[in-house]
């Protein structure tokens, strides 16, 4: 604990699903990055509400002024970084493409010609989507959230997918989900906590004390192992 809350409560935007980082539990929310900031603002002394929103929702949501933090598994970008700005980085991920389950024909971006690619609002994945779109003559639906874009491809309304690799895997191990990672990773970054750039410079400084002090005293490691086993 490092000093007292000015009795101010910090609103936190979190992605409505997005296992393992947050999924609710009952009444409850749970996952890496709920256990982390709620550990943060243990470790600092702030009090915060959690607000769970579409993900394309969150960063307009910073520039409302309607949340002072978002934790949403969101990749640190350089475009984000116009508008926001990021704590030190907490977990590595990446984008990987994914197909239903025994899909042999779809093994990489190649084979995606004339096939259609679901991707969530907002995402770095959509992003990634719309950029190589025309390379590999693919079409593009747009989801809300992830659930429906598994569901897209695992009913077979898309032929393939594109969501970070350390979710759809943990998906497709903790479910029924028949769905498949194919070929190489598509890319590489790493998921930092925003605040909205301009006048947060105290409270992200606050975030990156918190999230030291939990890498130092073994909590950070326990939050992940709770999720995702022994690493
Ligand atoms: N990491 C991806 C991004 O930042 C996806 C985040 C999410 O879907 N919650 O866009």
């Amino acid at each position: 604990g490092n000093g007292d809350s000015d009795g101010k409560v910090y609103k936190v935007g979190i992605d409505t699903t997005y296992p393992p980082f947050e999924f609710q539990e009952g009444d409850d929310y749970k996952g890496i990055d709920v256990d982390l900031i709620n550990a943060i603002a243990e470790d600092q002394g702030f009090e915060i509400e959690l607000s769970p929103m579409d993900f394309s929702g969150i960063i307009p949501a910073l520039q409302a002024g309607e949340l002072d933090i978002a934790i949403a598994g969101m990749s640190i970008t350089d475009d984000r970084k116009k508008v926001v700005n990021f704590s030190d980085p907490y977990f590595e991920a990446g984008l990987s493409l994914v197909v239903a389950d025994g899909n042999s024909e779809i093994t990489s971006l190649e084979d995606l010609k004339g096939k259609t690619v679901a991707v969530k609002k907002g995402t770095t994945g959509a992003n990634f989507a719309e950029e190589n779109k025309d390379k590999y003559g693919y079409d593009i639906v747009q989801v809300n959230d992830s659930t429906s874009m598994f569901q897209e491809v695992a009913n077979g309304t898309s032929d393939a997918l594109i969501e970070d690799y350390p979710v759809i895997s943990y998906a497709i191990a903790q479910s029924d989900l028949k769905l498949q990672l194919v070929g190489d990773r598509l890319n590489g970054d790493n998921y930092g906590i925003a605040v909205l750039k301009g006048e947060n410079d105290e409270l992200l400084k606050k975030i990156n004390d918190g999230l030291a002090a939990l890498k130092e005293s073994g909590k950070y490691d326990e939050i992940l192992s709770t999720y995702l086993g022994e690493q």
